[in-house]
């Protein structure tokens, strides 16, 4: 029956009701809506090989936001006369044989630039066009559309951030949120065949993760209704919305943290970065002065909005070969080292601490996360970003393949921030903010009454203060796994060299070089 046609809403990251015009299209002008949400084996399946518990490219942090974050969602859609169907399986062929029996006229869902959706998404668009079903797919996680600012650069990415902003025009000219909210949505159809597939929002156990537990869950619940809170929050201080600057935040202020942690809700879409920055607009017309790009709190969304452009653009962007914005570095293969900064047992407190943090919760200030990921790489130990990069992807509840992949690049001086002469200190640059250690005496309880003269630096502590302090450096918390010093600067002296071979080779460097290099 014509008039009666059916759309289905196809979930995946975009978990809000508002500012989502692939809901609003699927419910104009349809009688029936089926809003899908399909749990990925890729991302769900439980990993008993792990390190730490969760599946093989998501710790269960992560997983347990997104299940939050999907109870919200269903709550609200009830709210408005809907439900979230929950299904199981490879999406893409979820997705089809849904198509198939719904007799659905219109498929959408969000655009995602990610290299996985786009597979997924190719396949789904091509059955859909050969069944004449309508794909309404529009842009919406970003704040600008990257491929529309691609073109504009004759089809390749800017490679600098001011590059980009003036592509992107006025940063004034980013795309408006739906102005609309939604009060009411179509039923749900009639689910056919369909019925004993499925299920309620699971929980972990349900998921198969069994009884494991973390000795820590993050603190951040998922959720577009928290997400909301949390901004509303954050914009309500004005003054500290107006003055925000990156760089001066404090890494190691975790009661209340420097930043705003609206980054798991972008990455989830449960908050839209559209309507964010909007709200940040209003703050501005409100105050007298405010701080701007790079540094300030917009900024930041155009931070995220920059990497989602050079990542959309650039073949191979997750890794360092075959990718032409990524340095050639003889990276080492030492997975001792890499276990031993995975673990926090670097032996130096400072990173140790963000470390925990990261397994705990999920979610590190930004300079933090630059202080780890310059020690794994050219600071200290000088393994591959890429090893690193897997475990901040696994574990940040905010994981985001352009933003996590475009940061390590930076950080190890791959691309984007070539100065490898400037190199974080494990010891000096937390006690700068924080003198008496509390966050490390937080996270690393084992160093709790180690007095603050040693806490940076706890294996210069004399034996009766180790002693004293419950905490014999080399028994109950290591000796560094590395001299700062030295390693540090062994790392200047072979990023020196493969920059030089680079330049001499105009960038042509092969993998023998490489080896040549090691
Ligand atoms: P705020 O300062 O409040 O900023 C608001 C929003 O702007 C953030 O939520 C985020 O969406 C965006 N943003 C802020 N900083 C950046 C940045 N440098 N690049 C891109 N977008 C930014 N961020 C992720 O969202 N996912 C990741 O997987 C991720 N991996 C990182 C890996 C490394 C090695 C480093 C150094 C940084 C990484 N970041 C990542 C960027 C940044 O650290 C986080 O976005 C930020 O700390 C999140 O906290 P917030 O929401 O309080 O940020």
């Amino acid at each position: 029956n014509p008039t009666m046609s059916a759309s289905l809403m196809w979930f995946r990251k975009g978990l809000r009701i508002h500012d989502n015009p692939a809901l609003q299209h699927a419910s104009t002008g349809s009688s029936f809506v089926y809003p899908v949400f399909v749990i990925d084996p890729h991302y769900m399946k439980p990993d008993p090989d792990a390190f730490s518990p969760g599946s093989k490219l998501a710790g269960l942090n992560r997983i347990r936001f997104m299940l939050e974050s999907l109870v919200d969602l269903d709550s609200s859609l009830k709210k408005l006369g809907s439900k979230l169907l929950v299904l199981n399986g490879e999406p893409g062929e979820v997705l089809i044989r849904c198509l198939k029996e719904w007799d659905v006229k219109s498929l959408c869902f969000e655009y995602d630039t990610d290299p996985y959706y786009q597979a997924l998404d190719a396949r789904v668009k091509d059955y859909a066009s050969s069944a004449g079903i309508e794909v309404f797919s529009p842009v919406s996680h970003t704040l600008f559309n990257p491929g529309a600012i691609i073109q504009k650069n004759g089809g390749k990415p800017p490679l600098t951030y001011q590059s980009f902003l003036k592509l992107a025009g006025e940063p004034s000219w980013a795309s408006s949120p739906l102005s609309t909210s939604m009060s009411s949505l179509p039923p749900v159809g009639d689910v056919g065949n369909f019925a004993c597939e499925i299920s309620e929002v699971p929980t972990i156990k349900e998921l198969g993760f069994g009884e494991v537990e973390l000795d820590e869950w993050t603190p951040f619940r998922g959720g577009e209704s928290e997400a909301l809170k949390r901004l509303r929050e954050s914009i309500s201080d004005k003054k500290w919305v107006a003055n925000f600057e990156k760089p001066k935040g404090d890494p190691s202020a975790f009661v209340k943290p420097a930043t705003t942690v609206l980054s798991p809700y972008l990455k989830f879409g449960c908050l839209s970065s559209r309507y964010f920055y909007q709200c940040l607009q209003e703050v501005y017309k409100d105050v007298q002065k405010h701080t701007s790009p790079p540094v300030s709190l917009a900024g930041q969304l155009l931070w995220r909005d920059f990497f989602y452009t050079v990542a959309f653009g650039t073949p191979n962007f997750d890794r360092m070969k075959e990718n032409k914005i990524c340095k050639q570095i003889p990276w080492n293969d030492d997975d001792e080292l890499l276990a031993a900064w995975r673990e926090a047992r670097t032996g130096y407190p400072w990173i140790d601490a963000i470390m925990v943090q990261l397994r705990k919760w999920g979610w590190m200030h930004h300079l933090a996360r630059h202080c780890v990921a310059c020690f794994l790489t050219r600071g200290d130990l000088f393994v591959h970003w890429e090893k690193g990069r897997d475990v901040f992807e696994r574990l940040l509840i905010d994981s985001d393949w352009a933003i996590n992949n475009g940061n390590w690049m930076w950080l190890s001086c791959s691309s984007f921030f070539y100065q490898y002469n400037r190199i974080y200190s494990p010891i000096s640059f937390g006690k700068k903010y924080d003198p008496n250690g509390n966050y490390i005496r937080h996270f690393l309880p084992v160093l709790k009454d180690m007095p603050k003269e040693y806490i940076y630096e706890p294996w210069t502590a004399p034996k009766s203060v180790q002693t004293k302090a419950k905490c014999i450096i080399g028994r109950d918390y290591p000796k560094p796994v590395v001299s700062h010093d030295s390693a540090s600067k062994e790392c200047k002296r072979k990023l020196g060299e493969a920059y030089a071979l680079s330049q001499k080779l105009n960038g042509r460097v092969t993998e023998e070089d490489l080896a040549n290099l090691r």
